[in-house]
């Protein structure tokens, strides 16, 4: 016997929640392939979203793909980073050149960003409705039934495929995946912008201070005398954080001397703002039936620099290319749509899961002497070494990938700079005398019995720490192996 499944009236071919730049940009690269795309959101453009507005080389060479580059030809151009810790500049460090892509990144604030991508898709042929929220979804062997509430009524859309670009608070990827994006992968940060402020305009300014890391601050100059300023700090650290991160900008802003040194007669436009970011998660799927999460939808942000927009733009160029293989080929279940995930995997699979891991020791406050040192450690061999200045320096930015990192030179570079840094400490400890032994014996068993103190006090949360660093550690041996073997079969190629 012969089934016939009856084809429905497709509204559009692919519907697209969320119009911020994971969105906006698949449905351009989805209209030059000539699919039909319905692009729906639940603000009206322009819309402001809360960020630090720093757009890195890798996300302006996509943006000049998408065919505007040139828009944002006024935007404020930055070519070097500071680092900070506790009021004094450890380094500065220009953008390094690194294959074809700009030198140096923009900061453009969101209104103006997404609204440009925004109509770029509109041009392209996209069918946009704003102020439309999605609600919920229905996945049927044949199409896609979301039902949207737009002028508070419910409307319904029918399409072969649905892309999940609704950012960190995402619908689709709650309903896909059963459950809200994980706390312990979540980072919670805040913004807002100031006039008056001083200093290069060309420097994007990261501090640090051992009372608020594992959060750090930044100053991003979106002018010569106004700037992005927030901060952000992981949602779930150990012992939990008891300031008010509002607060807790506020206050920086005046304690910390090099930050308040570039604000000290700044002023606030408008107020302070919050966001969550849903970093990268390897246990959480990208794909279902009919279903694909891009950008911050699919938590690809890196935890370490909190950047997300070169992720959502290099995600919604991958998404629509794998979209259009599968509509090829009459297939757009799961199995033909994992294409796209091993491509994710493959490209910033390690950077993301390096970057997590990272995160995971950190998170361990009772660790923060040990973390600071680390920084130090590496700012100090870079102060000295260009070609390591360049590779720390060129992952912050985003434009170097992580796996620089495990290279054997660099991991040999740090150790020797830890083995002079902590060399040095024993010496002027022994130089000093036998009270000064004293007190760096007295220091470690402090530093010792304090996080015993504390495993005692908070056993499970200990528990779930290194439980989880395990996990973490073991699915990055899983990405280093596969990032060994694809560049031992690319050289051999
Ligand atoms: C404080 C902060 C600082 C940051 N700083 C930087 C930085 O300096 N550089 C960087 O690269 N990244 C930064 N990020 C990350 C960056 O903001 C995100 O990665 C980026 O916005 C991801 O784009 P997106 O298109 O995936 O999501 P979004 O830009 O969040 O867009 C999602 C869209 O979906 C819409 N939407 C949501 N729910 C629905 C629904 N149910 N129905 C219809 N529409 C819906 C929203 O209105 C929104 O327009 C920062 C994030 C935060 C919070």
């Amino acid at each position: 016997m012969i089934r016939i499944i009856s084809q429905p009236h497709y509204d559009t071919d692919v519907l697209i929640v969320g119009a911020g730049p994971a969105g906006a940009s698949m449905g351009v690269h989805l209209r030059r392939l000539g699919y039909t795309v319905t692009l729906i959101d639940a603000e009206k453009f322009p819309r402001d979203k809360v960020c630090g507005d720093f757009v890195g080389p890798v996300a302006l060479k996509e943006l000049e793909g998408l065919g505007i580059g040139d828009q944002f030809e006024s935007a404020n151009r930055i070519d070097s980073s500071a680092v900070f810790l506790d009021g004094k500049q450890l380094i500065e460090q220009r953008f390094p050149a690194v294959r074809d892509l700009p030198a140096f990144g923009k900061v453009i604030p969101r209104m103006e960003l997404d609204e440009k991508i925004f109509i770029a898709a509109r041009k392209a042929g996209a069918r946009t409705i704003e102020q439309c929220r999605l609600q919920h979804y229905t996945v049927y062997p044949t199409h896609v039934d979301a039902e949207c509430k737009l002028n508070n009524n419910t409307h319904h859309i029918c399409a072969k495929i649905i892309i999940g670009a609704d950012g960190s608070n995402s619908t689709v990827a709650g309903i896909l995946h059963g459950k809200k994006h994980p706390d312990e992968s979540r980072i919670l940060a805040v913004r807002a912008y100031y006039t008056n402020t001083t200093g290069p305009a060309n420097r994007a300014d990261l501090y640090f201070t051992e009372n608020s890391f594992p959060g750090y601050y930044w100053l991003f100059p979106t002018g010569p005398h106004t700037a992005n300023v927030g901060v952000g700090m992981v949602l779930e650290t150990m012992p939990p954080g008891e300031k008010h991160l509002k607060e807790m900008l506020k206050e920086l802003i005046v304690s910390d001397v090099s930050l308040h040194s570039r604000m000290a007669d700044a002023e606030i436009i408008r107020k302070i703002e919050a966001w969550p970011l849903s970093t990268f998660d390897p246990s959480l799927e990208y794909v279902a039936d009919r279903v694909m999460l891009i950008g911050d939808a699919g938590g690809l942000i890196n935890a370490l620099n909190g950047e997300g927009i070169q992720y959502a733009l290099l995600s919604g160029r991958w998404a629509s290319e794998t979209i259009h293989m599968a509509m090829e080929a009459h297939d757009l279940g799961k199995q033909s749509l994992s294409d796209f995930r091993d491509r994710l995997n493959d490209a910033i699979g390690y950077d993301l899961a390096l970057s997590r891991t990272i995160i995971q020791f950190i998170r361990n406050r009772k660790l923060n002497p040990l973390w600071i040192q680390l920084l130090k450690v590496i700012v100090q061999r870079a102060s000295t070494d260009q070609t390591y200045a360049e590779i720390a320096g060129g992952i912050l930015a985003g434009v170097m990938p992580a796996n620089k990192v495990i290279h054997p030179a660099f991991i040999t570079k740090t150790l020797l700079q830890a083995g002079i840094h902590f060399g040095m400490q024993g010496m002027l400890t022994l130089l000093g005398g036998p009270g000064s032994w004293q007190s760096f014996t007295s220091n470690a068993l402090r530093f010792g019995l304090h996080l015993s103190e504390d495993l005692l006090q908070n056993p499970g949360a200990y528990l779930k720490w290194t439980g989880n660093l395990g996990k973490d550690m073991s699915r990055l041996a899983q990405y280093t192996i596969n990032d060994m073997v694809s560049s031992t079969n690319s050289g051999k190629k």
